[in-house]
């Protein structure tokens, strides 16, 4: 019992110092937090091949337990809050670390007679089954760290409501082959027993939900700012994954429609598909609201083009005020707008849309006696997979419907 209680505050203070170094990066740079993870590194592999204790469920090694398993957990983190570029670097690192210390050690044979120490005695045979292990070990950890992260991405796009169980699922098959794997290495290298295989994956398991907890407890309580993640085919591991969370970054930077202040259409594209499959995936329904504003060629014809951007501006404006709080508004066209609103269904959507209809229909506009209308088509979908594209068409059909009704109207399947 005592010593499950001593494994569990190694953990705690493990994650603990390591994610209060991670949160500082901002402030110190991300080169302390790769640094403590390489220093662990030794110790831990150390640990993993001599030191075991004996638990109620088996033989098992705080070593891996507590510093393998946090140390891929760190992993994970710099992965969902950098990027695939960033977490490349200590993966990276450990292993070219580690085949530089086994080719040192390797030549610390070649020395020949080593000089007796009184009271030292170096334990040539640990070094050189250190050797072996650390070559195994670091061969394993360089196929871990990346399946950790390509199955935490491909869960994501199964179960990307729950973080908790992406996290944990992740964790626990990488650990479950690690175990398998590495007490393979460990047991004809060193002959530890086969209890320890057993004690060994109990332990590892237990660790991935202690950690996979406060992982989501930072991720939902310490730092708050949106990963930035979405679905995409797993084709180019590394280097698309990076690619993509660039690119992804950049778009959340530049989204912004210069004129009106809404997402433009380049961030629609963007996450439009994303956002719909969450709400999907909750089990929620998703609408899709088609904006297009009345003769506004004949706003710019009479007015001139400035006053029509003043009133694409005022329209924007009135519909960001008319919408929910969680509603998503893009400019997706000229004078033509989407909103994507999540959990709302077919009714609540053309109630909605009913009251943006209203809302710039009786805003002033700057121009004195200047009045515009919109045209809106509706669409929900209640189950998935629904692409966005679809919902846009469907929209597209419902809003030309409007148009011919005489437009300054709302049209969608609950309407007609
Ligand atoms: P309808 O009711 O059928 O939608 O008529 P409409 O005149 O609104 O439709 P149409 O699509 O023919 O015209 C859209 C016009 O919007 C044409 C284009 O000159 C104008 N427009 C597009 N982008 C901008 C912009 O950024 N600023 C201004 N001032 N006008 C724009
Ligand atoms: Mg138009
Ligand atoms: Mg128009």
């Amino acid at each position: 019992m005592t010593g499950a209680l001593l494994l569990v505050l190694q953990a705690l203070i493990y994650f603990v110092t390591m994610a209060a170094v991670f949160h500082s990066r901002h402030r110190f740079g991300i080169g302390i937090f790769v640094c403590v993870l390489g220093v662990m590194h030794f110790l831990e592999t150390y640990l993993a091949a001599v030191f075991f204790v004996q638990l109620p469920f088996g033989l098992i090694s705080p070593g891996s337990t507590v510093m393998f398993s946090g140390k891929l957990m760190m992993f994970l983190l710099l992965y969902i809050k950098e990027d695939a570029e960033t977490v490349r670097q200590p993966i990276y690192g450990l292993l070219i670390g580690n085949c530089l210390m086994v080719a040192l050690a390797l030549i610390l044979r070649l020395y020949g007679d080593v000089a007796e120490m009184p009271g030292y005695q170096p334990d040539l045979t640990f070094l050189d089954d250190m050797g072996v292990l650390m070559v195994w070990g670091t061969a394993l950890l360089f196929l871990d760290s990346i399946a950790l992260i390509l199955i935490y991405e491909k869960l994501g796009q199964r179960i990307a409501n729950t973080l908790f169980k992406r996290i944990f699922l992740s964790a626990a098959l990488v650990l479950t082959f690690d175990q398998l794997m590495f007490f393979l290495g460990l047991h004809l290298v060193s002959g530890v027993p086969i209890s320890a295989l057993y004690g060994g994956w109990i332990a590892k398991m237990a660790a991935a939900a202690l950690y996979s907890a406060m992982l989501v407890i930072y991720l939902r309580f310490v730092e708050t700012r949106p990963a930035l993640a979405g679905p995409e085919p797993l084709l180019k591991v590394f280097d698309r994954l990076t690619f993509r969370h660039r690119y992804e970054d950049l778009l959340q930077k530049t989204g912004k429609d210069i004129l009106t202040g809404t997402s433009d259409r380049g961030h629609f594209e963007a996450v439009a598909q994303s956002l719909i499959d969450r709400s999907l995936a909750d089990r929620k329904p998703v609408s899709l609201l088609m904006i297009d504003i009345d003769h506004f060629k004949s706003i710019n014809d009479q007015y001139g083009h400035v006053t029509g951007d003043k009133v694409l501006k005022e329209v924007a404006r009135a519909l960001d005020g008319a919408l929910r709080s969680g509603d998503r508004l893009f400019r997706y066209g000229g004078e033509e707008f989407v909103a994507i609103c999540q959990d709302l269904n077919a009714g609540d959507a053309t109630i909605l849309a009913e009251r943006l209809r209203a809302a710039v229909a009786t805003t002033p506009l700057a121009e004195p006696g200047l009045s515009t209308t919109v045209s809106i088509g509706v669409t929900t979908a209640k189950s998935g997979p629904v692409s966005a594209e679809q919902m846009i068409r469907d929209a597209d059909t419902w809003l030309y419907r409007a148009k011919r009704l005489g437009r300054n109207r709302v049209e969608s399947p609950v309407v007609a």
